[in-house]
Protein backbone atom coordinates (compact mmCIF):
# COMPACT_ATOMS: atom_id res chain seq x y z
CA UNK A 1 0.00 0.00 0.00
CA UNK A 2 2.06 2.88 -1.31
CA UNK A 3 -0.34 5.20 0.95
CA UNK A 4 2.31 3.87 3.44
CA UNK A 5 5.13 6.10 1.52
CA UNK A 6 3.29 9.46 1.89
CA UNK A 7 5.21 12.24 3.58
CA UNK A 8 7.94 9.71 4.49
CA UNK A 9 11.89 10.88 3.72
CA UNK A 10 14.04 8.60 1.72
CA UNK A 11 17.58 8.66 1.36
CA UNK A 12 19.11 7.23 -1.30
CA UNK A 13 22.65 6.50 -2.13
CA UNK A 14 23.93 6.09 -6.16
CA UNK A 15 21.08 8.00 -6.74
CA UNK A 16 22.60 10.03 -9.95
CA UNK A 17 21.57 7.22 -12.50
CA UNK A 18 20.82 3.42 -12.84
CA UNK A 19 18.58 2.01 -9.85
CA UNK A 20 19.10 4.59 -7.49
CA UNK A 21 17.40 7.49 -9.76
CA UNK A 22 14.24 5.10 -11.27
CA UNK A 23 14.27 4.77 -7.11
CA UNK A 24 14.08 8.50 -6.50
CA UNK A 25 11.40 8.95 -8.85
CA UNK A 26 9.26 6.42 -7.65
CA UNK A 27 9.56 7.36 -4.09
CA UNK A 28 9.11 10.84 -5.28
CA UNK A 29 5.70 9.55 -7.03
CA UNK A 30 4.26 7.87 -4.29
CA UNK A 31 4.48 11.00 -2.33
CA UNK A 32 7.94 10.99 -0.50
CA UNK A 33 10.41 13.60 0.15
CA UNK A 34 14.22 12.12 -1.32
CA UNK A 35 17.47 13.06 -0.76
CA UNK A 36 19.68 12.21 -3.31
CA UNK A 37 23.19 11.32 -3.23
CA UNK A 38 26.05 10.40 -5.04
CA UNK A 39 29.41 12.17 -6.35
CA UNK A 40 28.21 13.58 -9.41
CA UNK A 41 25.84 16.54 -8.58
CA UNK A 42 25.13 17.59 -12.35
CA UNK A 43 23.60 14.06 -12.61
CA UNK A 44 21.71 14.31 -9.82
CA UNK A 45 20.54 17.88 -10.60
CA UNK A 46 18.61 16.30 -13.44
CA UNK A 47 16.84 13.46 -10.95
CA UNK A 48 15.82 15.68 -9.20
CA UNK A 49 14.37 17.29 -11.63
CA UNK A 50 12.34 14.36 -12.53
CA UNK A 51 11.22 13.74 -9.14
CA UNK A 52 9.92 17.79 -9.21
CA UNK A 53 8.10 16.53 -12.54
CA UNK A 54 6.97 13.15 -11.19
CA UNK A 55 5.63 14.57 -7.98
CA UNK A 56 3.56 17.47 -9.91
CA UNK A 57 2.33 14.30 -12.22
CA UNK A 58 0.99 12.65 -9.00
CA UNK A 59 -1.12 15.43 -7.60
CA UNK A 60 -0.47 14.42 -3.82
CA UNK A 61 -0.01 16.74 -1.41
CA UNK A 62 2.51 15.01 0.70
CA UNK A 63 6.04 15.11 -0.21
CA UNK A 64 7.57 16.79 -2.94
CA UNK A 65 11.39 17.93 -0.96
CA UNK A 66 13.90 16.88 -2.94
CA UNK A 67 17.75 17.57 -2.04
CA UNK A 68 21.07 16.81 -4.04
CA UNK A 69 23.62 15.93 -1.84
CA UNK A 70 26.92 15.77 -3.29
CA UNK A 71 29.02 13.13 -1.35
CA UNK A 72 31.54 10.06 -1.56
CA UNK A 73 30.49 7.12 0.75
CA UNK A 74 34.16 6.03 0.58
CA UNK A 75 35.15 9.28 2.59
CA UNK A 76 34.35 8.24 5.84
CA UNK A 77 35.20 12.09 6.93
CA UNK A 78 32.53 12.95 4.79
CA UNK A 79 29.67 10.92 6.07
CA UNK A 80 30.54 12.14 9.45
CA UNK A 81 29.59 15.94 7.82
CA UNK A 82 26.48 14.14 6.11
CA UNK A 83 24.29 16.08 8.21
CA UNK A 84 25.54 19.38 7.52
CA UNK A 85 24.73 19.31 3.83
CA UNK A 86 21.00 17.95 4.71
CA UNK A 87 18.39 20.45 4.73
CA UNK A 88 16.82 21.44 7.96
CA UNK A 89 13.32 20.09 7.06
CA UNK A 90 15.14 16.58 5.94
CA UNK A 91 16.78 15.95 8.70
CA UNK A 92 14.33 12.70 9.96
CA UNK A 93 15.05 10.03 7.48
CA UNK A 94 12.71 7.29 7.42
CA UNK A 95 14.30 4.57 4.75
CA UNK A 96 17.58 4.35 3.82
CA UNK A 97 18.47 2.83 0.23
CA UNK A 98 22.14 1.99 0.43
CA UNK A 99 22.68 1.75 -3.53
CA UNK A 100 26.30 3.12 -4.31
CA UNK A 101 27.91 0.32 -5.75
CA UNK A 102 30.31 -0.86 -8.78
CA UNK A 103 32.70 -3.13 -10.35
CA UNK A 104 35.90 -2.23 -12.72
CA UNK A 105 36.83 -5.05 -15.35
CA UNK A 106 36.66 -8.68 -15.15
CA UNK A 107 40.41 -9.51 -14.79
CA UNK A 108 41.44 -12.75 -12.78
CA UNK A 109 42.61 -11.96 -9.17
CA UNK A 110 46.76 -11.54 -10.19
CA UNK A 111 45.77 -8.94 -12.42
CA UNK A 112 43.54 -6.76 -10.07
CA UNK A 113 45.63 -3.37 -9.24
CA UNK A 114 45.45 -2.57 -5.42
CA UNK A 115 43.55 0.81 -6.36
CA UNK A 116 40.92 -1.52 -7.59
CA UNK A 117 40.44 -4.17 -4.88
CA UNK A 118 40.41 -0.53 -2.18
CA UNK A 119 38.09 1.45 -4.38
CA UNK A 120 35.66 -1.91 -4.56
CA UNK A 121 35.69 -2.29 -1.05
CA UNK A 122 35.82 1.44 0.49
CA UNK A 123 32.52 1.75 -1.33
CA UNK A 124 30.20 -1.23 -1.85
CA UNK A 125 31.28 -2.42 1.85
CA UNK A 126 32.53 0.06 3.99
CA UNK A 127 30.97 3.04 2.27
CA UNK A 128 27.78 0.75 2.99
CA UNK A 129 28.94 -0.20 6.51
CA UNK A 130 29.51 3.64 7.49
CA UNK A 131 25.99 4.85 6.24
CA UNK A 132 24.43 1.81 8.14
CA UNK A 133 25.97 2.57 11.11
CA UNK A 134 25.21 6.56 10.98
CA UNK A 135 21.05 5.91 10.59
CA UNK A 136 20.90 2.45 12.49
CA UNK A 137 21.58 5.53 15.39
CA UNK A 138 19.11 7.89 14.19
CA UNK A 139 16.70 4.95 13.52
CA UNK A 140 17.23 3.53 17.46
CA UNK A 141 16.82 6.93 18.97
CA UNK A 142 13.71 7.88 16.50
CA UNK A 143 12.19 3.96 16.87
CA UNK A 144 11.96 3.96 13.19
CA UNK A 145 13.52 2.94 10.14
CA UNK A 146 13.60 0.57 7.54
CA UNK A 147 17.33 0.00 5.69
CA UNK A 148 17.38 -1.33 2.19
CA UNK A 149 21.07 -2.50 0.98
CA UNK A 150 21.46 -3.51 -2.65
CA UNK A 151 23.52 -6.59 -2.97
CA UNK A 152 23.29 -8.93 -5.58
CA UNK A 153 23.49 -12.29 -7.28
CA UNK A 154 27.24 -12.20 -6.84
CA UNK A 155 26.49 -12.08 -2.79
CA UNK A 156 25.67 -15.76 -3.22
CA UNK A 157 27.24 -16.76 -6.33
CA UNK A 158 30.46 -16.13 -7.52
CA UNK A 159 32.07 -16.17 -10.76
CA UNK A 160 35.08 -16.30 -13.26
CA UNK A 161 36.69 -13.04 -13.33
CA UNK A 162 34.55 -11.42 -10.54
CA UNK A 163 36.70 -11.82 -7.21
CA UNK A 164 36.48 -8.67 -5.81
CA UNK A 165 33.37 -7.52 -6.68
CA UNK A 166 32.00 -11.09 -5.70
CA UNK A 167 33.84 -10.37 -2.31
CA UNK A 168 32.19 -7.07 -2.19
CA UNK A 169 28.66 -8.77 -2.61
CA UNK A 170 29.18 -11.72 -0.08
CA UNK A 171 30.46 -8.58 2.52
CA UNK A 172 26.98 -6.99 1.92
CA UNK A 173 25.01 -9.73 2.49
CA UNK A 174 26.63 -11.75 5.72
CA UNK A 175 26.62 -7.74 7.05
CA UNK A 176 22.60 -7.21 6.14
CA UNK A 177 21.72 -10.64 7.36
CA UNK A 178 23.76 -10.47 10.52
CA UNK A 179 22.12 -6.40 11.43
CA UNK A 180 18.27 -7.68 10.13
CA UNK A 181 18.88 -10.41 13.63
CA UNK A 182 20.58 -8.04 15.57
CA UNK A 183 17.79 -5.71 15.17
CA UNK A 184 14.67 -7.92 15.77
CA UNK A 185 13.83 -5.97 18.92
CA UNK A 186 13.84 -2.99 17.83
CA UNK A 187 10.83 -1.61 15.54
CA UNK A 188 14.07 -1.17 12.40
CA UNK A 189 13.46 -3.12 9.40
CA UNK A 190 16.44 -4.13 7.32
CA UNK A 191 15.73 -6.05 3.38
CA UNK A 192 18.38 -6.79 0.79
CA UNK A 193 17.28 -6.69 -2.55
CA UNK A 194 19.51 -9.07 -5.11
CA UNK A 195 19.35 -8.60 -8.82
CA UNK A 196 20.71 -10.42 -11.72
CA UNK A 197 21.80 -8.26 -14.62
CA UNK A 198 19.75 -4.37 -15.09
CA UNK A 199 20.77 -2.52 -17.69
CA UNK A 200 22.19 1.06 -16.25
CA UNK A 201 25.44 2.67 -16.58
CA UNK A 202 27.09 -0.45 -14.42
CA UNK A 203 28.42 -2.08 -16.92
CA UNK A 204 29.86 1.17 -18.76
CA UNK A 205 31.76 1.92 -15.16
CA UNK A 206 32.70 -1.85 -15.50
CA UNK A 207 34.43 -1.06 -18.80
CA UNK A 208 35.70 2.34 -17.79
CA UNK A 209 33.58 4.27 -21.27
CA UNK A 210 34.11 1.38 -23.62
CA UNK A 211 29.93 1.27 -25.00
CA UNK A 212 30.48 -1.87 -27.38
CA UNK A 213 31.93 -3.97 -24.33
CA UNK A 214 29.49 -2.79 -21.87
CA UNK A 215 26.66 -3.63 -24.59
CA UNK A 216 28.29 -7.35 -24.87
CA UNK A 217 27.45 -8.22 -21.32
CA UNK A 218 23.60 -7.93 -22.19
CA UNK A 219 23.67 -10.11 -25.50
CA UNK A 220 20.87 -12.89 -26.13
CA UNK A 221 19.29 -11.60 -23.06
CA UNK A 222 16.27 -9.23 -22.18
CA UNK A 223 17.96 -7.12 -19.06
CA UNK A 224 16.36 -5.70 -16.14
CA UNK A 225 15.96 -2.42 -16.34
CA UNK A 226 16.09 0.40 -13.16
CA UNK A 227 12.21 0.65 -12.93
CA UNK A 228 11.98 -3.05 -12.68
CA UNK A 229 14.58 -3.03 -9.22
CA UNK A 230 13.12 0.66 -7.83
CA UNK A 231 9.37 -1.48 -7.80
CA UNK A 232 10.60 -4.23 -5.33
CA UNK A 233 12.19 -1.59 -3.64
CA UNK A 234 9.56 0.69 -2.83
CA UNK A 235 7.21 -2.33 -2.65
CA UNK A 236 9.80 -3.85 0.30
CA UNK A 237 9.29 -0.05 1.29
CA UNK A 238 5.47 0.02 1.58
CA UNK A 239 4.87 -3.10 3.44
CA UNK A 240 2.68 -2.85 7.13
CA UNK A 241 5.10 -1.91 9.76
CA UNK A 242 5.16 -5.60 11.03
CA UNK A 243 6.28 -7.26 7.85
CA UNK A 244 10.21 -7.29 6.95
CA UNK A 245 11.14 -8.50 3.53
CA UNK A 246 14.16 -9.79 4.22
CA UNK A 247 15.44 -10.52 1.07
CA UNK A 248 14.22 -10.51 -2.73
CA UNK A 249 16.62 -12.34 -5.77
CA UNK A 250 15.30 -10.58 -9.20
CA UNK A 251 16.37 -12.19 -12.26
CA UNK A 252 15.90 -11.40 -16.31
CA UNK A 253 13.17 -14.48 -17.13
CA UNK A 254 15.55 -15.40 -19.62
CA UNK A 255 19.13 -15.13 -17.13
CA UNK A 256 20.30 -18.40 -16.21
P1 LIG B 1 24.98 2.75 -11.96
O1 LIG B 1 26.42 2.80 -12.35
O2 LIG B 1 23.97 3.28 -12.93
O3 LIG B 1 24.76 3.47 -10.55
C1 LIG B 1 25.71 3.43 -9.53
C2 LIG B 1 25.48 4.61 -8.62
O4 LIG B 1 26.41 4.58 -7.52
C3 LIG B 1 25.69 5.95 -9.32
O5 LIG B 1 24.65 6.82 -8.94
C4 LIG B 1 27.02 6.44 -8.78
O6 LIG B 1 27.00 7.85 -8.77
C5 LIG B 1 26.99 5.86 -7.38
N1 LIG B 1 28.30 5.76 -6.76
C6 LIG B 1 29.34 4.99 -7.15
N2 LIG B 1 30.37 5.17 -6.32
C7 LIG B 1 29.97 6.05 -5.37
C8 LIG B 1 30.59 6.65 -4.24
N3 LIG B 1 31.85 6.36 -3.90
N4 LIG B 1 29.88 7.53 -3.49
C9 LIG B 1 28.62 7.83 -3.81
N5 LIG B 1 27.98 7.30 -4.87
C10 LIG B 1 28.65 6.43 -5.63
O7 LIG B 1 24.69 1.21 -11.64
P2 LIG B 1 23.41 0.46 -11.00
O8 LIG B 1 22.28 1.37 -10.83
O9 LIG B 1 23.24 -0.77 -11.78
O10 LIG B 1 24.02 0.04 -9.58
C11 LIG B 1 23.40 0.30 -8.35
C12 LIG B 1 23.70 -0.85 -7.39
O11 LIG B 1 23.12 -2.03 -7.90
C13 LIG B 1 25.17 -1.15 -7.15
O12 LIG B 1 25.40 -1.40 -5.78
C14 LIG B 1 25.40 -2.42 -7.95
O13 LIG B 1 26.45 -3.19 -7.43
C15 LIG B 1 24.05 -3.10 -7.79
N6 LIG B 1 23.75 -4.11 -8.80
C16 LIG B 1 23.72 -3.80 -10.11
C17 LIG B 1 23.45 -4.80 -11.05
C18 LIG B 1 23.43 -4.51 -12.52
O14 LIG B 1 23.46 -5.47 -13.32
N7 LIG B 1 23.39 -3.28 -12.96
C19 LIG B 1 23.17 -6.18 -10.64
C20 LIG B 1 23.19 -6.39 -9.21
C21 LIG B 1 23.47 -5.38 -8.34
P3 LIG B 1 28.26 8.84 -8.95
O15 LIG B 1 29.14 8.27 -10.02
O16 LIG B 1 27.59 10.14 -9.33
O17 LIG B 1 28.88 8.90 -7.60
Amino acid sequence: NASRLLGKTVLITGASSGIGAATAVLFAKAGSNVLLLARREDALKEVQQACIAAHKESGLKEGGNFAPIQLDVSDRAAIAGLWSKVPSNLRKVDILVNNAGYVIGREHVGDIDESVVDGMFATNVLGLIAMTQLFVKEFKAQKSGHIINIGSIAGFEAYVGGSIYCATKFAVNAFTTSMRKELVDTPIRVTEIQPAMVETEFSLVRFKGDVNAAKSVYAGLQPLTGQDIAEEIVWAASRPPHVNIASEVIFPTNQA
